[in-house]
């Protein structure tokens, strides 16, 4: 049978127009949402800082058990175009009417959450504390969650909402990217009166190039160039060279150490052949690596066990929440709630994914295991 308030609750959510930096309205009827429910709700004040549409929101189920705390987390913002999102039932999935986005991104998982805690109280299913952690501005750069000061998060272990696909899949990693940019400058001069006279970058480049590592490296780091730009005209010694790459790797450390001989390739290559270096490095997100072993895990694995949901791990190529609350020092996964084609006018889901989501809810925070004092 078909969860008919889990699907009005979605519907209501996705009708509230909240795409990045314009949350408020959204912000403003969750706070209610989560108030009406009996939570404890409190926000930091961020916003002052990220200039989005609100706070971060961290709402406490108060524990009636002495079970492990954990918590889940979604992201309050969607993509444009998601104004005047209209939902559209077929066939048991459901749809946006076309000019939109849905909104599942990242709704669903709002919805769902909503639906376990109503599920929990009327059951009366004892729980630990448990905490429901809200971040805006998720879809421009992770930004909310940036902010957030994780003390106010009392649980080590968390799930955030947030990944498309069978509900069962969970991504454990996530790589580190780093982007670069690397700025040569050498000596122009006449290639043919006078080339003695200038210093050519491209002897810079091509001292430097056998030293950078490029491709897939291993099962889980790859490294690129994809731009090379500099020079206009063939009778000029080329003196202007401009560099850019990427380096991705689940592994922090490997990551690190590719930017280091990145680094002192162009470097060392510049010093030698007398040209003037300068070199960029961003870190555009720090990657996470979660194993069986972890606790988190481990939660998970039996949880799935008892509902007979199919396990099944991936390595994400892009970030989310999960990334920063586990720079920050949390153990997270993202689980998969059912949405298809996010960030399209295509976007959709499964009514039965989003149901069997709000049982793998409710079956983590029962089993979650007694706290050790
Ligand atoms: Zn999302």
């Amino acid at each position: 049978m078909l969860n008919k308030r889990l699907v009005q609750t979605f519907s209501r959510l996705v009708q509230i127009n909240s795409v990045s930096k314009n949350e408020t309205r959204f912000h403003t009827y969750l706070l209610n949402s989560l108030n009406d429910l009996g939570l404890v709700v409190r926000e930091d004040d961020s916003r002052n800082q990220t200039k989005l549409g609100g706070n971060n929101i961290v709402a406490t189920l108060v524990g009636n058990m002495k079970n492990e705390p954990l918590f889940f987390s979604c992201h309050t913002d969607t993509v444009p175009p998601g104004e005047g999102i209209e939902v559209e039932e077929i066939d048991g999935n459901l749809y946006s009417k076309g000019e939109t986005i849905l909104g599942a991104d990242d709704k669903a998982g709002i919805a769902i959450i909503l639906e376990a805690i109503k599920q929990i109280q009327d059951q009366s299913i004892p729980h630990g504390t448990i905490e429901f952690v809200f971040c805006p501005g998720e879809e421009i750069g992770l930004i909310g969650s940036s902010a957030l000061d994780m003390s106010l998060i009392e649980a080590k272990n968390g799930y955030v909402l947030d990944s498309g696909g069978p509900v069962g899949h969970v991504t454990i990693a996530s790589p580190t990217l780093y982007m670069y940019e690397v700025v040569i400058e050498g000596q122009a001069a006449h290639a043919g009166i006078e080339p003695e006279k200038g210093v050519s970058v491209v002897d810079v480049l091509a001292e430097a190039l056998p030293a950078i590592k490029t491709g897939r490296l291993d099962d889980n780091t790859t490294a690129n160039i994809g731009l090379i730009k500099g020079g206009d005209a063939t009778n000029v010694v080329l003196d202007h060279l401009i560099v850019k790459g990427e380096i991705r790797s689940v592994d922090i450390e490997k990551a690190h150490r590719l930017v280091q001989e990145m680094t002192s390739a162009f470097q060392q290559a510049s010093e030698k052949h007398g040209a003037a270096v300068s070199i960029n490095t961003s870190k555009m997100a720090t990657g996470f690596d979660i194993s069986d072993d972890d606790q988190v895990m481990q939660l998970l694995l039996k949880s799935a066990e008892n509902l007979e949901y199919e396990v099944m791990r991936e390595v994400s190529g892009g970030g989310s929440d999960a990334n920063v609350f586990n720079e920050k020092g949390k153990r997270v996964v993202n689980l998969s709630i059912g949405y298809e084609n996010i960030h399209t006018t295509d976007e959709y889901i499964p009514i039965i994914e989003m149901e069997r989501a709000v049982q793998l809810v409710i079956e983590l925070i029962k089993n979650s295991p007694t706290k050790v004092e």
